[in-house]
């Protein structure tokens, strides 16, 4: 019989482990809880307006469609079965498998402070995308409408807590809408006075990054009227503002882009996790006693590895197209090497014209970096018509400073 492959996740790790296995002699199921496909490097543009949310995701089916040997189906899968080789899904149904790669990523984490979580929205789908536009931009409406200086001014502060690279983009963006897109459209304040303010833990931002590009990345932050605060733990947020110790800001829109946890997924397969809920895999990906299961991309700890792994996309892809030759390899009784990632570099941008780039030793910042940052964004798209539209988009905004996708639909429940 033709072995059965289910894959679990169409993020980048599920897409390039199901495009690797195309042809080959097995039967592929694809199973994902969204009907999409996500770029998620792009999301901050979907939520700073840049971009709208099709132009950053694919239909996972239409990827898809030309590998006859591929079925995807979308569901959520909620438990795997090890000793009977089978994926529950939420609504009971149950998929056997005779390989099983899983590659359900990651979620944010609060820290234990799940409460947090209604006043500081964090950003890794497009639902949470679109909401952290409503949030942006309806607090401008709102401060529109408020006479008292004292009462606006909690609207037009904007918080980001955490300062790695989604954080980063988020707060140079705000600077830049605040700054350039809502000039003159405003009558009672001025929308360059709006504060922006990123919240970072650690003593630097980009902590990725060696001290001299990060510090070039806060400088670059600065220049665009960001307030970049290191050191500074969060404790409390609510729905008026951030607690850090003793110190309250006010603030009527925070984003929380500070802490990962691994896809719950992976505690349902009972073998050990890290403290971010991880699972710890065997150097050839696979979990131990379970040859025919392996564990990819952000969900996946190789303690082995060294240096570790980064929880990025090629990182992601690399595993999955590891994982689905290693399966072929087995199929022909043969061993594979353990998975070795290859560092192609870091990029992170700040905004318009600024990044950071990091290639081995090779370090770039400000223009050129933001340059490289854009051609690659721009290849790795997936499909040609997103690359098209996100081009010609950022084109437009380039020379206009507009970002065009400011339409929102519905309320802010506090507004
Ligand atoms: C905002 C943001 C910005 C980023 N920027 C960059 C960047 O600039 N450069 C870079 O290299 N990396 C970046 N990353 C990291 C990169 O996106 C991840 O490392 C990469 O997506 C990991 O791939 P993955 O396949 O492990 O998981 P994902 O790509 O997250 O895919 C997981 C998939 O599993 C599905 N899924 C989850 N749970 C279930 C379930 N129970 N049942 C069914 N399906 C499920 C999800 O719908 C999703 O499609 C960024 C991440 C975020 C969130």
């Amino acid at each position: 019989m033709t072995p059965h492959v289910v894959i679990l996740g169409c993020g980048f790790g599920g897409l390039f482990a199901a495009r690797t296995l195309a042809g080959a002699p097995v039967r592929v199921t694809v199973l994902d809880r969204t009907n999409h496909h996500l770029f998620q490097p792009l999301l901050y543009q979907v939520a700073t307006a840049g971009l709208s949310a099709p132009a950053i995701a694919a239909p996972i089916r239409a990827v898809l469609a030309s590998q006859d040997n591929v079925t995807v189906l979308m569901g959520d899968a909620q438990r795997v079965d090890l000793a009977r080789r089978a994926v529950l899904l939420e609504d009971g149904e149950q998929i056997g498998y005779d390989h099983l790669i899983v590659a359900t990523g990651a979620a944010h984490s609060y820290f234990g402070h799940d409460d947090w979580a209604p006043h500081a929205p964090g950003l890794k789908t497009l639902e949470d995308a679109l909401e952290i536009r409503r949030r942006v931009l309806l607090a401008f409406e709102r401060a529109e409408r408020e006479s008292d200086p004292a009462r606006r001014a909690p609207w037009l502060t904007f918080i980001v807590i955490g300062g790695g690279a989604t954080g980063v983009e988020l707060a140079g963006m705000f600077a830049e809408i605040a700054r350039h897109t809502l000039h003159g459209e405003f009558r009672r304040f001025e929308p360059r006075n709006a504060r922006v303010v990123l919240v970072e833990a650690a003593d630097h931002v980009l902590t990725a990054y060696p001290p001299e590009l990060s510090e070039k990345g806060r400088a670059q932050l600065e220049r665009l009227g960001v307030t970049v605060w290191l050191g500074r733990p969060v404790t409390g947020v609510d729905a008026d503002g951030v607690q850090l110790g003793a110190d309250r800001l006010a603030a009527k829109t925070v984003v929380w882009a500070a802490g990962v946890a691994a896809s719950p997924l992976g505690a349902t397969l009972g073998v050990p996790l890290d403290r971010a809920g991880r699972v710890i895999v065997q150097p050839d990906l696979t979990v131990p006693g379970h040859p025919e299961v392996r564990v990819i991309g952000d969900l996946a700890l190789i303690p082995s590895h060294q240096p570790p792994v980064p929880g990025i996309a090629p990182a992601a892809k690399q595993m999955g197209r590891y994982a689905a030759v290693s399966i072929l390899n087995s199929l022909e009784k043969k061993q594979p090497g353990p998975f070795r990632y290859r560092d192609y570099g870091m990029l992170a941008t700040i905004g318009r014209n600024k990044a950071i780039a990091m290639f081995g030793r090779f370090q770039l910042s400000g223009y050129p970096a933001w340059l490289l940052w854009l051609v690659a964004h721009i290849f790795f798209l997936i499909g040609f018509r997103n690359r098209v539209v996100v081009l010609v988009d950022w084109a437009w905004a380039y020379w206009t400073l507009q970002r065009y996708a400011r339409i929102v639909l519905g309320r802010r429940k506090d507004i």
